[in-house]
């Protein structure tokens, strides 16, 4: 096994791959397949995500809609968008881009989505069938933490797995991921007390926290998968100490190009996957 475990190689595989489905997909349905994206706002962070989703639909072949809303707007306008979305049938998958505005009710929003256009996993129907281990959209993210994990030929059966994070988008998700793949699973958060105690005994350990190389050599085991994305005047670093615990551990993801670049592969994946379950009613 490559110690290093290349996101960015895989990745590029990975669409490539879904390329080629997406091809076979339009000659047998004799359709497109399309993504729409919803941006609220300005931020900075979303806009580069975004226009890097797109990119990445025209490689694969997948037309996307881009619909970019002011800051102000209200719950309603945004609920109502998505509602028009849900109910137009060349439309395949929903993603709005997260965080939106304060004002506005994430949540709801993101209920809006039907499962089966649900493209992110992030609506609480979707949430609710990966808690069930049922048949349904995963996260992108978690869902390319486990590809690259897999890839790599890592042994997840009856592994001692410890998260670092309880976010909805990244820890909750992960954790169930692994717990079905029989993980012993731990999550830890900022109020879990003597952490490295946990983090030490780790097969495998996720950090999704967002605290630039806060894991240290002496607080691992074996491997590190490193979700965080930390922007720093060095540029962007992980939240694993990346030089010192690549040392110990006997596999490592680098920031960047490693849980990044899978996350857009396995987003494109989904909006496949929505797509054909659509036409084969797999959902
Ligand atoms: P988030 O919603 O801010 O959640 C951070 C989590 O870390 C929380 O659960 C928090 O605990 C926990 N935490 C904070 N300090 C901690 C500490 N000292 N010890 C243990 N746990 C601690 O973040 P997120 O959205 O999951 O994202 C996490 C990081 O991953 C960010 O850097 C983000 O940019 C990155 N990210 C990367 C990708 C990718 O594609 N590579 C995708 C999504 C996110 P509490 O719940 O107690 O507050």
């Amino acid at each position: 096994m490559n110690k290093i475990l290349d996101g960015k190689a895989v990745s590029a595989t990975l669409k490539d791959e879904t390329k080629e489905k997406i091809e076979a997909f339009k000659k047998k349905y004799n359709r497109e397949i399309t993504l729409a994206v919803v941006l609220v706002g300005e931020n900075p962070a979303s806009q580069i995500y975004v226009r890097n989703k797109i990119k990445a639909a025209e490689y694969v072949g997948i037309k996307s809609l881009s619909f970019t809303l002011p800051k102000s707007v209200s719950q309603s306008e945004t609920e109502s968008l998505v509602k028009t979305l849900s109910e137009d049938q060349s439309v395949d998958g929903i993603l709005v881009q997260l965080p939106l505005p304060e004002n506005l009710d994430q949540g709801k929003i993101l209920s809006l989505i039907p499962p089966e256009k649900d493209v992110d996993g992030f609506s609480s129907q979707s949430m609710g069938k990966l808690t069930l281990f049922e048949k349904g959209i995963a996260p992108c993210t978690p869902a390319g933490i486990l590809y690259l994990l897999k890839n790599a030929g890592i042994e997840l059966n009856g592994k001692n797995a410890v998260i670092c994070g309880r976010s909805n988008i990244v820890g909750k998700p992960v954790a169930l991921m692994l717990l079905k793949e029989n993980c012993t699973v731990t999550v830890c958060h900022s109020k879990t007390e003597n952490l490295e105690e946990f983090t030490k005994n780790a097969d495998i350990l996720i950090s999704a926290i967002g605290k630039p190389k806060f894991i240290k050599a002496d607080m691992v085991k074996d491997g590190a998968v490193d979700v965080g994305i930390n922007r720093t005047e060095n540029g962007l670093v992980g939240d694993v100490d990346f030089d010192e615990v690549k040392k110990k551990t006997s596999y490592i993801t680098p920031v960047p190009g490693g849980v990044g670049p899978m996350t857009i592969a396995m987003l494109m994946n989904n909006a496949y996957l929505c797509a054909l379950r659509r036409e084969t009613g797999g959902f």
